[in-house]
């Protein structure tokens, strides 16, 4: 996968270099991209933002440096690639779930356009539609004062998604989210600790107690914590076996 990120601090970004996603990098299956947006400008300060029209605080992003930067990114596409898709990080966007990740883990190019100030100039999203499947995307219902952290969650969320990036893909298939469900509690050694225990049940070497006991657990901390998920989730879609624990 490629990944293209404008910004005005590119430096932001510098996790990214880092860890999993920044092994995954070297090793050639993330091609991560960060580009200044103030390269794009023309002008002796650089300027990348103005006044808003109709009056009102804060300031604007300019359309034409955003234009000149999503069209050198839009060129760069691999020859024969779909159009890339192009993630507005905004407050105002849809929400970024597990579901989305995995959705976007499987496009072939992610542009990321970081926001500051009160925002990028609305007819940029709008002309941006020529070259791009443009989203909107939130990372929660707060506001940040850019882009940029929303962009090092959703990269990092995406990254290890990708084949190959995480050692053991298992780890994926169990972890919160994945199956609608938050994931069980994990203990490691000793198997008491500070007169506190570790459920007996992990100490069995009961494969199948084991699963049913981490399927209840699951069941019982999304009620406890997240009711919302579970309104959502269908119990039917999950193995008989499985169902019996909850
Ligand atoms: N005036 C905007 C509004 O109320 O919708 C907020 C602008 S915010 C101060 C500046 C930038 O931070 C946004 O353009 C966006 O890129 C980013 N941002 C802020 N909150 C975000 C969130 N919850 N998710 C994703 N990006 C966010």
């Amino acid at each position: 996968m490629r990944i293209d990120v404008v910004s005005i601090f590119p430096e932001y970004l510098a996790p990214l270099e880092l860890s999993l996603i920044g092994k995954a990098r070297q090793d050639g299956l993330l091609n991560l991209n960060v580009h200044d947006l103030r390269t794009f400008t023309t002008d002796r300060h650089r300027t990348v933002d103005d006044t808003p029209y109709g009056g009102g605080a804060g300031m604007v992003m300019k359309a034409e440096p955003w234009a000149q930067a999503l069209e050198s990114v839009a060129a760069a596409r691999p020859a024969g690639a779909a159009k890339p898709v192009l993630i507005v990080p905004s407050p105002a966007g849809e929400r970024f779930n597990q579901a989305l990740a995995y959705e976007l883990a499987g496009e072939e190019q992610l542009v990321f356009a970081c926001g500051r100030y009160e925002g990028i100039d609305e007819r940029v999203i709008e002309w941006a539609e020529e070259h791009f499947t443009v989203r909107p995307v939130s990372l929660g219902d707060y506001v940040l004062n850019g882009g940029e952290v929303a962009v090092l969650a959703m990269v990092e969320a995406i990254g290890r998604l990708l084949p190959g990036v995480v050692g053991n893909p298992e780890s994926l298939v169990e972890e919160s989210h994945s199956d609608g469900l938050l994931e069980y509690p994990v203990y490691t050694k000793p198997s008491v600790w500070r007169d506190r225990e570790v459920p007996a049940i992990l100490l069995s070497g009961n494969h199948g107690k084991i699963a049913q006991w981490r399927r209840h657990e699951q069941y019982r901390r999304t009620a406890e914590r997240r009711p919302d998920l579970l309104e959502a989730f269908d119990a039917g879609t999950l193995p008989r076996a499985d169902r019996t624990a909850l």
